[in-house]
């Protein structure tokens, strides 16, 4: 048993003015236990006329302060904790902060760079290289995710968040067995065999938490996410199982209620969010009370999953994330006393150790044997009649194993049957009177082929013969992998000509799908696209499927869309990635190339024929063939770091795209109804003329309009024609040159079909938005 106090540390995040420093400082003095002063200002702590304190300090485990890098921050917080729960203990990390104080940050990263991937993403990382090197055990991983929000709790990787919205889905919901365990109903547990298919477990998480967000349902600063990595390990053989759970718990956003009370909708969350972490303060005064019996778990559903993780058996740590700026002074001092009291709280962590049922009938059946047999011996009893066939099938199962296990201190037990015992010493005779033979009729051909080399030597090559087989299929893998990837990154980068043609063609999707599950131009082989297959179908559902986007674009739509894209801030995001995916592929292939190189020296050493070498050469090629498979070793793992870095980075991108299409759509959907709202007069006709394909010069001239009046002057327009055409010719407000374009905006057809006449209404009138933004109106 492990008892520990919750450890809180402090992270300050970066301030955009340089002139905040003032207001905190850190002493990092006292060895034991540095200290975060956090000072008013002058005119705030005049304000406090009978209180007039002037500075607060408070004791952390450790403080990091603006320049604080993730990867000190996984180091230094996340990496001992994963280190429990690989021992077999429990573990949480959870951020307290208000809005903006980053948590999202510090939890799962930032969205744009790499090296922004937060303690999520590194610590499953980690988790899954200790895996790999403990082949003492046996491993089991999983990963749920869960979201609550107004005391509801939903399954963020449900598979039905294709079809439903979040609302629809089952709630998850708290139940307690009579050992007062909790259990969650409804909250899917899912298998991740390696880093790649957890880190696509948490984008689809988030993916599915950022589309059920709406403006009014403000998920991502009022709820509470918690993703649990979930780990049983067994040694071989063994029937006990441990099992440990790491909960990485992004909170709501801790400001109070007065400073959100917008009333309605928003008020109601507001209230329901301090509750729900007015609740986990009261059960963190309960426990860091002394002598408190009764803890008030279950007033909350977060107080209820996170009974454990507060004040039981725990390895539980604190991120008090801080936004030190003079308007937050008041929360920051506030998130500071809260982890005052956390670090009060006691926890116990133990190992939480199982047996296994089916592997303890095991033990049992041979216990029951063995007493058995021993029966069989003090009652002097011996059996005569025959053996059975499966007692006989079995025995010589069991000389098999016995015969085949390198262990030299290994037995052959079969108990104290004399009639197994004499069966198992006939089978043996029978096996090397079988094998003497074969050896007589074997000898003299392999001494023709084999002349002077000795057979210990031929093993040994055989052997590097098959771990150069072996590397071979791995780089075959990975050749194969790094074409695929370098195809989609092509895709990638060709996204905005293919839009454009997909415009000019009259087709869909403003993405081009988001694995290349369909044209594959490239052979695949088989286990090529079983490693893939545990992404592609996360990767192409996230923008499509389970974002539920039309996929059906009007021209209007598109079009808009394209203007919206190069308009939206994202949009340089998603192009920087677009670089640094072409720069890591790059820097792939030439690695796959180095590899290829170092493969075929290493070929060329191992097929010279070694017999007729003198030992000085065959010593030299030795230490080369080593040397060379020492630097392809390298560089393998290189190739897979950087396997996963694009993995991420494609993930980001992915997630950043269905942003963007969400950001559109509800824009988008918000145009359209407050044209409808303003365009009564927009009547059905019978003819359907498709939208002008324009040129991009043709856009950037055809787009000014006057102004807003024009617009609305526009969209009532019942027909198209000559009348719109009149009116842009005569508004008196309009340059010359940008109302009379090579192709008129006057010449906009109608269409007369509702649908795609308000697409393109609106679609005019973002033109008209965009232009007044960016300035040229
Ligand atoms: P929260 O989850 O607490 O509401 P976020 O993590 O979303 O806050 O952070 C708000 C903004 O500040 C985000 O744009 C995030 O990228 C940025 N941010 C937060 N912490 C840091 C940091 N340490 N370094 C750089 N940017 C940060
Ligand atoms: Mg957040």
């Amino acid at each position: 048993m492990v008892k520990q106090t919750i450890q809180i540390f402090a992270r300050v995040k970066p301030t955009v003015r340089k002139q905040q420093q003032g207001i905190y400082s850190i002493d990092e003095d006292e060895k034991l236990t540095p200290s975060l002063e956090i000072i008013l200002p002058r005119d705030l702590a005049d304000g406090f006329v009978n209180n007039k304190r002037e500075s607060y300090r408070f004791k952390f485990q450790r403080i990091f302060d603006q320049d604080a890098k993730q990867e000190t921050i996984f180091e230094n917080i996340a990496k001992p904790v994963a280190e429990s729960v690989l021992a077999g203990y429990n573990g949480t990390i959870f951020a307290y902060g208000q809005t903006g104080s980053g948590k999202t940050f510090t939890i799962t990263g930032g969205a744009e760079r790499y090296s922004d991937r937060g303690i999520i993403p590194r610590t499953l990382s980690y988790i899954f290289e200790q895996l790999q090197k403990d082949s003492s055990k046996i491993y089991t991983t999983h990963i749920s995710y869960l979201e609550i929000y107004n005391e509801c709790g939903y399954d963020l990787l449900d598979p039905r968040h294709e079809a439903s919205s979040l609302e629809d889905l089952p709630k998850v919901t708290v139940l307690e067995d009579p050992d007062q365990n909790i259990h969650l109903k409804n909250l899917s547990l899912h298998q991740a065999a390696t880093e790649e298919e957890a880190l696509n477990l948490l984008f689809l998480g988030d993916t599915n938490r950022m589309i059920a967000e709406t403006p009014m349902n403000q998920a991502s600063t009022r709820s509470h996410c918690i993703f649990t990595i979930h780990l049983s390990s067994k040694e071989p053989g063994s029937a006990t199982v441990r099992h440990a759970k790491l909960h990485l718990v992004d909170l709501a956003g801790s400001e109070r209620v007065a400073k959100t009370g917008v009333g309605g909708q928003l008020l109601t969350e507001a209230k329901y969010i301090n509750l729900s972490l007015h609740y986990l303060e009261q059960v963190i005064i309960a426990l860091s009370e002394k002598h408190r019996s009764h803890i008030p778990y279950r007033n909350s559903m977060m107080t209820s999953v996170l009974r454990d993780s507060l004040g039981g058996n725990c390895m539980t740590t604190m991120i008090a994330t801080l936004s030190l700026e003079k308007r937050n002074i008041d929360e920051s001092i506030s998130t500071c006393r809260f982890a005052q009291r956390v670090a009060l709280i006691k926890n116990e962590a133990v190992l939480n150790e199982e047996i296994d049922p089916k592997l303890m009938i095991i033990r049992l059946q041979k216990e029951i044997q063995e007493l058995k047999d021993e029966l069989a011996i003090v009652t002097g009893e011996q059996r005569t009649e025959a053996l059975t066939e499966a007692e006989l099938l079995q025995l010589e199962k069991l000389i098999t194993s016995f015969l085949e296990d390198q262990d030299p201190e290994s037995k052959l037990e079969v108990g104290t049957d004399m009639r197994k015992i004499h069966h198992c010493f006939h089978y043996l005779k029978k096996l090397l009177n079988d094998k003497k033979i074969h050896r007589q009729s074997t000898a003299p051909s392999e001494n023709k082929d084999q002349n002077c080399q000795e057979p210990l030597k031929e093993e040994e090559y055989k052997k590097l013969r098959d771990i150069l087989q072996q590397r071979d299929n791995e780089i075959n893998i990975l050749v194969n992998m790094l074409k695929k990837e370098k195809k989609k990154a092509q895709d990638a980068l060709h996204l905005s000509s293919v839009d454009r043609s997909q415009l000019s063609h009259g087709q869909s999707s403003p993405f081009p799908p988001g694995n290349p599950d369909g044209p594959k131009t490239l052979p695949f082989s088989a286990s090529t696209q079983a490693l893939d297959s545990s992404t592609s179908p996360y990767r192409s559902s996230l923008l499509h499927r389970k974002t539920g986007m039309r996929e059906e674009m009007s021209l209007g739509r598109q079009e808009a869309f394209e203007i919206f894209k190069r308009d939206h801030a994202d949009s340089v995001t998603i192009e920087d990635n677009k670089q640094i995916l072409k720069q890591r592929f790059a820097e792939a292939k030439a690695l796959g190339e180095s590899i290829n190189e170092a493969r075929s020296k290493i070929g060329i050493s191992e097929n010279i024929p070694v017999p007729s070498m003198p030992d000085q050469l065959e010593e030299k090629l030795r230490s080369q063939l080593e040397e060379e498979k020492r630097r392809y070793k390298t560089m393998f793992a290189r190739l897979k770091a950087l396997k996963v870095e694009i993995e991420h980075l494609q993930l980001l991108m992915d997630k950043a795209k269905v942003k963007l299409q969400k950001e559109f759509e509800a824009w988008w959907a918000k145009e359209a109804t407050s044209l409808q709202v303003n365009s009564p007069a927009v009547t059905p006709s019978n003819h359907v003329k498709p939208f002008p394909q324009m040129s991009e010069a043709q856009h950037e001239r055809s787009q000014p309009l006057s102004n807003k009046s024009d617009v609305y002057a526009r969209k009532i327009l019942p027909s198209p024609g000559p009348l719109l055409h009149s009116q842009e010719q005569s508004s008196p407000g309009a340059p010359m040159e940008n109302s009379i374009p090579e192709r008129p905006v006057s010449s906009v057809p109608l269409t007369g079909d509702s649908q795609t006449d308000s697409d393109i209404l609106a679609f005019i009138k973002a033109r008209h938005n965009i232009l007044q933004r960016t300035g040229f109106q």
